[in-house]
């Protein structure tokens, strides 16, 4: 069936059983976020009268402040800004860096290199519309150990005045660990002891819903996150989210629009229902993201494959790596996820290359919306140790089977 062979058949049923633990923490989490969805819902008032659209400047649209308000009580946010006309996570993360920061502030980074569609943002790669551009700094402090540098972050805290700490949680590509909502706890605490003045901004991708409780409710102050990444539950066509304290969401709403305006305007389109039904979804959706990610990790390992995390350590967000130590390996395993998907499982990706990334991308995604990673997906660039980074699935059975399709084309069979 489906191109998965009897050896992946077999070893799957012995995994099911291995990780029937793990799968009930992941349905205990899954309820509870859900309650604090419906209880989101509820507290709003969720009406028909939401799904409506607007054109033009989308002035007064009822539908767009209720989306909002639903983000920040799901997040513990005091405000959020939920809109269509951030293109991506990357371009959320550029407007809230480009509404904090004015010329001559200090941008620290205390989790390494950040995303690499930031670097030309930051000015870490040459731009002529960097931040380094308008007379931004910035430093970074590498973890150490996949923790943070504390004696570092106190020296440059004591030295210097920084105006904005970015913390990204997810690996994105790189070799390290995601950062665990323990970890964020210990750091966030750390620093404003020293510091209550220095904003602490936090890359969110594919983090929420792994854990019940979000940055904000343990002391950062601004998040930030992709709509076709976790919380736009594979039905939000598109955008992005801010959330966190009223100043800086306002900022960041007169960045994206303009000073005056803000969070005023931004015409729906048509897209309240989707957003909303998107995040009613959000909860189950990771949850079998989750699921998938941890058969694949137990999966993989079975098959003599290094694996990070392993299936049963705590994770801080939906992203599987398979470090395949061979380009071979990295792209038969992405050639297999794209021929198990049910959009384009005909087509064959290749290592090419991609807009604001340095090195060649394979990219498998056989997805409903276009780059979506919240459906079953898997990449990584093509440079050692060949790391395969695996996230998505709508449902655990989807999930599954991309997982045990990719797998058998690692076996060769075809
Ligand atoms: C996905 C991701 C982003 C944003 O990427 P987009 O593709 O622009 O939405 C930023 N940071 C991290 C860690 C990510 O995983």
């Amino acid at each position: 069936m489906l191109g998965i062979s009897d050896e992946i058949i077999k070893l799957s049923k012995e995994v099911e059983t291995e990780i029937k633990d793990e799968i009930e923490k992941i349905d205990k989490l899954c309820f509870d976020n859900t309650l604090k969805v419906l209880e989101a819902f509820q507290k709003e008032k969720i009406s028909d009268s939401h799904f409506g659209s607007t054109t033009g400047y989308g002035y007064g649209d009822v539908g767009r402040r209720a989306i909002e308000n639903v983000f920040s009580y799901v997040l513990d946010a005091e405000d959020s800004l939920v809109r269509s006309q951030f293109i991506s996570g990357s371009h959320a993360l550029n407007v809230c860096l480009f509404a904090l920061l004015r010329p001559g502030d200090i941008l620290l980074s205390i989790s390494g290199k950040p995303y690499d569609t930031l670097e030309e943002v930051i000015g870490i790669r040459e731009n002529k519309s960097s931040l380094k551009s308008f007379g931004i700094k910035y430093e970074q402090i590498d973890l150490i150990d996949n923790d943070f540098d504390y004696k570092k972050i106190e020296e440059t805290l004591k030295s210097k005045k920084i105006k904005v700490i970015e913390i990204q949680r997810s690996k994105g590509y790189s070799t390290r660990k995601s950062i665990t909502m323990d970890k964020m706890e210990k750091v966030i605490s750390f620093i404003k002891k020293i510091n209550k003045e220095v904003i602490i901004m936090v890359d969110n991708c594919y983090c929420e819903f792994v854990s019940t409780n979000s940055p904000l409710s343990i002391g950062a102050d601004v998040i930030v996150g992709s709509l076709i990444k976790n919380l736009g539950g594979g039905i939000a066509p598109n955008g992005a989210y801010i959330s966190g304290r009223k100043d800086l969401v306002e900022l960041a709403a007169e960045r994206l629009t303009l000073p005056g305006e803000g969070a005023e305007v931004g015409p729906t389109l048509g897209i309240n229902k989707s957003l909303l039904q998107g995040i009613y979804f959000a909860p189950s959706v990771v949850a079998s993201s989750l699921k998938t990610a941890i058969f694949a990790s137990r999966l993989l390992e079975k098959m003599g494959y290094d694996v990070e995390p392993k299936y049963n350590d705590v994770r801080a967000d939906i992203v599987q790596n398979i470090i395949f130590g061979s380009e071979e390996g990295l792209v038969k395993f992405c050639q297999g996820i794209q021929s198990g998907s049910a959009i384009d499982s005909f087509v064959t990706p290749i290592p090419d290359d991609m807009p604001g990334y340095m090195d060649k991308v394979i990219m498998a995604s056989g997805s409903f919306t276009q780059g979506s990673s919240i459906e079953l997906s898997c990449d990584g660039p093509v440079r050692e140790p060949y790391i395969a980074y695996l996230q998505g699935g709508l449902t655990y059975g989807y999930g599954k089977l991309g997982i045990m399709r990719a797998a058998s084309n690692l076996r060769g069979n075809k």
